[in-house]
Order: structure tokens, then sequence, then C-alpha cells
């Protein structure tokens, strides 16, 4: 803004007056080092030209506060005029020295009229004279100075430009120069008088007399200045090595007051602190000796026991013929200075150290962390942050924003986030998919504002978290969960399927007069939905055992034509039932692998009774198998419903069905194939869907190594044999459940010509042995008071029982449980229910046939 008042009439002095912003305004902190030394080179240039030093005072007072200009104005009489005169001026009013300005229609008259420090803005508009006056003053400082109590001049201070502005640290530096400026004064207009004096008394003497006195009075006013400033002056008289101090050095030293008056410097040296004694003298030698400025930093022993700290610098005086006489000098308390020095630096380390803790926290995670000023440029970054956007610290630090890799909107999203951070002040979290030199990925971000002890925006800092995985994870949970829920609904419904038509069976059958066809029938239903449930929890289980390698492969030597012949057999019912026509294509020679038989007939079934149910009524089913690059395929090819191209490799997961179970007519679990493709990798070999789309029927291909050896084909006829029983056998069946166990009696009766007895508990079963010599034991494991483990211990060790054939019955079919069972010296292990064949297996034992 610009006032030009002489186009106007002149404002009240009060619109110009803004002294209570001083106040107000934020203050900057003092800066001790460059006060004490200037006011060393005031004390300095007092005791050197003591005309010189309102000149130098006002030079000090604008270089400590920046100000473009500053005077030192005296109240004087011009002719009857009352008016103030410059008699220093320094910066852009320099030009001025020695101009004038009305007493009472002028800011310094204002400053006196009212007895107190005034900042002014714009003071033109109050004076309009002062335009003539350039630069224009924009803001002015003005403190009154003394002359017993009476105000008698202004020290001022003007700011030119707009972008400098007084404050209390001004205020306080203007006021300690005003104290000094008037010590300066009251001497100079001393000196003044006496120089008057003296040229009016004719006597030399009288006027060096009145000098003196007059001299002494200027050191007195001299010496209370520097006393509230702490400086003290001294001078040494080498010849005599006496001290001259003022009061405030025998202060400062303690100097015992007999001896104040002339000490030797030793007296001196003594209070200083004794680790800096030697370089003190040090130092005044070399001056003595050489000439040069003496200048000493030392600590000083306090009258109150704490240390002082000092700087003294002096100047020797030599005589006509060379020698150092007198070396006077000051020295200026800066203890102060020291310990705001001390904070500072206790301060700044504790703050680097700060800075380095956090600073290895946070540049040791994986999370990207930044810190930015408050426009939002980057003030520090970590390193995964720069390892992620391949960038050096330089290219960074500054920066508003990491220039993005290839198209993302990274840089408009953070910048866009910071800046509403800064402008709210509130914390922002985000979650967003950022396109990285590694490619998409999830990025979790928290942007918070860290505000300072006034309440303003200091910074934002901001951390980032790669979350990509998690998501997945999260995502991958989601699904499970899912396919959970899915399986246990098509469980629930699997299970319940065989279970309605067996409860309709048994209560057809609790009818008096049911014709053997009927009860025949049902029968037949009930045993093909057992089967069925059987088959469930069989894969049910095998499914967990798989997952969790438990299942151990009994390897021998196969030959796949037998293994399919076998398949088939036990598929022929269900393929029968839905009336498809089946082929099987497969080479003269034996197509050999090294694989476990139940495991190889497991996987072929499931893929034969999947041809089944998912090809409709009458259709066609192609088995075959060959030998082809040392791999033994078998490919399993109906015309049935077909896999969508997208789930070909999909059917293979768990619980993984085409459409939702439900809606199928065909049961099943979504188990088969997941349990094909982890057995058929456990022989090292693979499986996989091939299908030309909906309703083109689809090709499963089971490929795995092949052998050519023949050494230990196994005769696989002999499975086919139908070993007849060769004797009567007498039979234990035990069960804690009595009418599971008298079932089983009875089933096994209808075996054979075999005398059975049940029994349902341990104790029992030792007991009936001893009585009979039983040649087959089939045992219930879990049974309450001993188990089934602990009874064939004791069998085993009993004559009576060690002809005969240990069978246990489990509902736990794993390997370890098998293994459980031989070690406890049962012969062979059935999970239960058994099935008929198993239970006739049992009796065809060799053992059982000897
Ligand atoms: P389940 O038959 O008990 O559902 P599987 O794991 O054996 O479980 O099969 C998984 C899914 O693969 C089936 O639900 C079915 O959708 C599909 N599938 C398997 N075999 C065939 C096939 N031959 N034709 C069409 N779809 C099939």
């Amino acid at each position: 803004m610009s006032c030009n008042s002489s186009e106007s009439d002149p404002q009240p002095i009060d619109h110009v007056i803004t002294t209570a912003v001083l106040d107000q305004r934020p203050s900057r902190a003092p800066d001790h080092a460059a006060e004490n030394k200037a006011l060393l080179e005031l004390g300095q240039a007092f005791a050197d030209s003591p005309k010189a030093v309102l000149q130098k005072l006002a030079e000090t007072a604008m270089a400590l506060c920046g100000a473009g200009s500053s005077g030192i104005s005296i109240a004087e009489n011009d002719g009857d005029q009352p008016i103030f005169r410059w008699h220093a001026t320094a910066g852009e009013y320099r030009k001025y020295y020695h101009g004038t300005m009305p007493r009472d229609f002028s800011p310094c008259g204002v400053v006196l009229q009212r007895d107190a420090m005034q900042l002014m803005e714009y003071p033109v508009r109050a004076f309009p004279y002062i335009d003539a006056i350039s630069p224009e003053p924009q803001e002015v400082l003005l403190v009154p100075f003394y002359r017993e109590d009476k105000a008698i001049g202004t020290v001022w201070i003007v700011s030119h430009t707009a972008d400098k502005r007084f404050d209390a640290e001004d205020a306080r530096i203007v006021r300690n120069l005003a104290q000094f400026a008037a010590a300066a004064v009251q001497s100079l207009q001393t000196l003044q008088h006496s120089e008057e004096v003296a040229i009016q008394v004719t006597s030399q003497q009288k006027a060096l007399e009145l000098v003196e006195q007059d001299l002494r009075e200027a050191q007195r006013r001299l010496q209370s200045t520097l006393s509230a400033a702490e400086v003290a002056t001294w001078t040494w008289e080498i010849s005599t090595n006496q001290v001259i101090a003022d009061k405030n050095l025998v202060r400062m030293f303690d100097i015992p007051p007999e001896i104040a008056n002339g000490a030797p410097i030793e007296a001196y040296i003594d209070s200083i602190h004794p680790e800096d004694r030697d370089e003190v003298q040090q130092k005044v030698q070399r001056t003595i000796e050489t000439g040069c400025d003496y200048e000493a930093i030392y600590r000083v022993n306090d009258p109150s026991g704490s240390l002082r700290w000092v700087i003294a610098r002096g100047s020797v005086e030599r005589n006509e013929h060379g020698i150092a006489v007198r070396l006077p000098g000051v020295v200026v308390d800066v203890t102060r200075q020291k310990e705001a020095e001390n904070l500072a630096s206790r301060l700044t380390h504790e703050s680097d150290q700060l800075r380095r803790t956090y600073e290895t926290a946070l540049s040791n995670t994986a999370d990207l962390n930044f810190v930015c000023d408050s426009q939002g440029k980057f003030t520090y970054v970590n390193k995964a942050f720069l390892d992620l956007w391949q960038k050096d610290l330089s290219e960074v630090i500054g920066q508003a924003a990491i220039p993005s890799q290839g198209p993302n909107d990274i840089t408009e999203r953070f910048q866009v986030q910071v800046q509403t951070v800064i402008q709210t002040c509130k914390s922002i979290r985000d979650e967003a998919a950022y396109q990285t030199p590694d490619g998409v990925r999830q990025y979790e971000s928290i942007i918070q504002p860290v505000m300072g002890a006034d309440g303003a925006l200091e910074a934002v800092v901001g951390s980032s978290r790669d979350i990509t995985q998690r998501k997945e994870f999260e995502q991958h949970l989601l699904e499970t969960h899912r396919q959970k829920d899915e399986f246990l609904a098509t469980l629930a419904h699997e299970l319940r399927n065989p279970l309605a038509p067996i409860r309709t069976g048994l209560q057809l059958l609790k009818f008096d007069h049911v014709s053997e066809e009927d009860s025949a029938d049902a029968i037949e239903v009930m045993e093909r939905q057992i089967s069925h449930l059987v088959h469930l929890v069989d894969d049910l289980l095998d499914v967990s055992r798989v997952t969790s390698g438990k299942i151990i492969l009994r390897r021998e030597t196969l030959d796949m034509r037998l293994m399919i012949q076998s398949a088939i057999e036990m598929c022929h019912s269900n393929l029968l039932e839905h009336g498809h026509q089946w082929t099987v294509a497969q080479p003269d020679e034996p197509v050999l692998v090294e694989g476990d038989a139940v495991r190889l007939t497991q996987i072929l079934t499931n893929v034969i009774n999947n041809a089944c149910k998912y090809t409709p009524d009458s259709g066609t089913i192609a088995i075959s198998v060959q030998s082809e690059a040392g791999q033994a395929l078998v490919q399993v090819n109906d015309n049935g419903i077909g896999i969508p191209e997208a789930l070909l490799t999909k059917i293979f997961d768990i619980f993984k069905q085409v459409e939702p179970a439900l809606d199928r007519a065909q049961g099943g679990l979504g188990l088969g194939l997941t349990l094909s493709q982890r057995l058929v990798e456990m022989h090292g070999g693979s499986i996989r869907a091939e299908s030309p789309g909906h309703g083109q029927g689809s090709t499963i291909t089971i490929s795995l190594p092949a052998i050519t050896s023949t050494e230990h084909l196994m005769n696989n006829t002999a499975m086919q044999e139908d070993l007849s029983f060769r004797r009567s056998l007498s039979i234990l069946a035990v069960d804690d459940n009595i009418g599971a166990a008298r079932l089983l009696g009875k089933l096994l009766g209808k075996l054979g010509d075999h005398q059975i007895d049940v029994a349902h508990d341990g104790p029992t079963v030792l007991e009936k042995t001893a009585q009979r010599c039983p040649d087959l034991i089939i045992m219930d494991i879990g049974m309450p008071g001993m188990s089934g483990y602990e009874v064939a211990r004791k069998l085993r060790e009993m004559p009576e029982a060690e002809q005969a054939f240990l069978v246990a019955l489990t509902g736990y079919g794993q390997d370890s449980d098998r293994e459980e069972a031989r070690q406890a010296g049962f012969d062979q292990h059935l999970t239960k229910p058994p099935s008929l064949e198993a239970l006739q297996e049992i009796l065809r034992h060799p053992k059982l046939n000897q």
C-alpha cells in the first residue's frame, strides 16, 4: 500500500500508532551472539572515539533489527525554534544526517509527549511533510532515551518494505540501545561542554581539571550503562603490573575490595577456571609480543560458586620505544549466550538422536513411509519407498509427488490426499490399487497431519502398506467359506438321498405279508444306497487323509488292463442301470505301472462312475489304455453333458461342481476328481479333462509313468479267483453295540456253515476264547472298559488264541490305525461298516482255509 497524504488532510495521530501490535506479532528468538558482539564493538567504539559512538549505535540498531534506516534524534533549539536534530543516521536515511524536524509536530515529538515507545505505520498520513523524505517510511519504531529522568531524544528504526515488520524482539533491542544512547549522549554533551569551558578558561590547568572531571563523569555514566549490559572494562599497566578495573570487572572476578584498586593481573588470573587459565595467559603473552588483538573466551569462578562464561578483548599500547606498556580491554559476560548455545546443542543432539532412531525404525519396514512439509513437499521417504519407485533420495526430496511409471492415477490421488490433509488437518485412510513397477498392487494408506504446539500444521506423515497378499487371502477365504457352505448343503442333500429309500425299505419290511419279491427288491435298493453312503464317507475320509499326507501307497507292479477290468466290474451295476454301452480298447501286451492297486482302482472307478453320472441314459462310454512315450495312458470318453471350457481345470478343485450341486439329478460331493488328481499325482502321474463343450461329451485322460519289467508282475487273475470256503469256522463277533454284534454274527452265519458266538466286552471275549478256541474273532476297537487293542494283546498271550485269526473293526481307516491294530496282534483291519465282499474276503483268507 502506498499512502500519499500530501493531497489529503492529515489523519489523527492515533490512526498511525500501532504500538499494541508488537505484543501480538510472532516474535523471533533473540540472537545473543550477535547482540553481545555488537555491544562489545560499541564498548570498543566508545573507548576509541566517543564522538563516533552515536553513529555506531544507529548502525548497530539497524543491523540487529534488519531495518532499512535508523537514527538518533535529540531535542534542541534552532534559534527560537524547538526542533529535533538527527545526530546519527544510517541506511537509506544516512543522506539526511544532521537534518531536523519540528519538535511539536513530528513522530519524535509524539514519543516525547507520550513519554513512551511508539510504533507507527505510514506516519506520512499524520505528518504530510514526511512525504518529502524518500524512501517512504512504512513502519517506524521510536524509543525515547533520558537525561535525569527527562526524555531528550529517540533512537528509531524504519522499515521501507512491506515484508519487514518490527516485533517485540526489535523493541527489546532498541530499548537496550536507547540506554546506551542516553549514556553516550550525556557523555558527549559533557565532553562538548568541557571543550567549550576549556576554550573560555585561560588557565590550561583549570581547563584540564574540568576536562578530567567531565571525563570521570562520562566514565561513570558509561560504567553504569556497561554494568546494565554486563560489560566490564579494564586496563593492565604492564610495567607496574596493576589492573585498573571498573566495578563490573571486580565483581565478575570476585576481587577482594582491599586490592581492587590496582590489583596484580595474577589476582584476576586466579579467578579463571583452572582448565582455561593457561590458554588465557598464553593469549595475553602473544598479544604483548606480537601486537595482535587479544581475544579469549573462558570461564570465571562466580562469587556464588557457579561458573560464568566471558569474552575478553583488548589491544596493546606501546611507548615510543615500542615497548608494550598497557593493555586496555573489555570483558562481556556471555553466560546466558553460552547456556542458550549449550541448550541448543543439547536439543540438536537429542533431536538428531531421535531422528536417527525413527529413521532407522521407519527405514527397516516393508511399508512405504514418507513425510511432507506443510506445503506437501517430501522431506523424508524411507528405503522401501525409494526401492519401489526406483528413485534416489535427491530425486524425491522437495518434490510434491512421485512421477508415475506407466498409466496410473497415483500422482493425482496422492497429491489430492496430501492437500486434503493440509487443508482439513484430519487423517485420511485409503485403500487403492496402484500401477507400480512390480505390476498392479493393492495398498492401504494412512496420511496424517502433524500439528505444532501452536496448533498450526507442521508436517504431513504417511504410511502405505502393500496388502495385495492379504486381499488375495481374504478373497480366497471368502471363496473357501462359500465352497464350504455349498459343500455342507450338498453333503446334507447327498446323505438324505440314500437315507430316504433305506427308511422306506425298512418300513416296508416291517409289514407281515411282504412278498419275497418285494422284500428282495427292498433289500437290494437298501444295499445299493448303503454302498453309496459308505462310498461318500470313504471319499470324505480319503480327501482329508490325502490333504494331510497320511496316505501311504502300497506299490507293486500292476497291469493297467487288469485295473480297468476290475474297475469296470465295480461300476458294472451302475453302467447297466443307466443303459450305457461301453467299450474297452487295450493292447495285447501288459501296460505296466508301479502303483497301489486299491488306489488305482479307486481312481478309475471314480472316473468311470462320473462318465455314467454325467451322460444321459443309454450313452456311450469308450475306455482305452495304451503305452505311449513311457507313459501308461488311460482315457475315459463319454458322449454326455460335457464340461464348459472355463471349468476344465477347476473341476479338480475340492468341492467344485459344474452346476450348483442341488440342482443336479446326479449325486456327488465334488470330491471324486480332487481325490483322483491327488492320488494320480502321488503316483507321479497327471490327470486332465477335455471337452468340446456343453452337450458334446468329455474325455478324462490319466497318465502314469509306465514300467517295462515284468518280473514283479502280480498274478492279478488270482484276485478274480473265487476261493471256496474249505471248512466250517468257529467265529466270535464282538461289538459293544449289541444290535451290531448280533447282525454281524447273523451275516457271518449266512456266509457258510459256521458256528457263531457274540460278545460285547473284553472280559467276555477272553472268557469265550478260553472256552471255545475260536478260529476267527472280528472285534470292534472302541469298546468301554477294555479297548479292542488291549483285548487283542491279552488274546495273543493265551494259548487258546494262538491259531485265531484276529480282525479289527473300526470307524477309522487311516494307516496309523491299521499299524496300531497290527502291533496289538490283529491280522487284518476292516473299516466300518464292512461290506459283504470284505467279509467274504476275510473268510477266504488262506490262514482260515488250511
Ligand atoms: P462329483 O461327481 O461328486 O460332483 P467330482 O469331483 O467327481 O465330484 O467331479 C466334479 C465335477 O466335475 C462334477 O460335479 C461334474 O460337474 C464335473 N464332471 C466330472 N466328470 C464329468 C464328466 N464325465 N462329464 C461332465 N462333467 C463331469
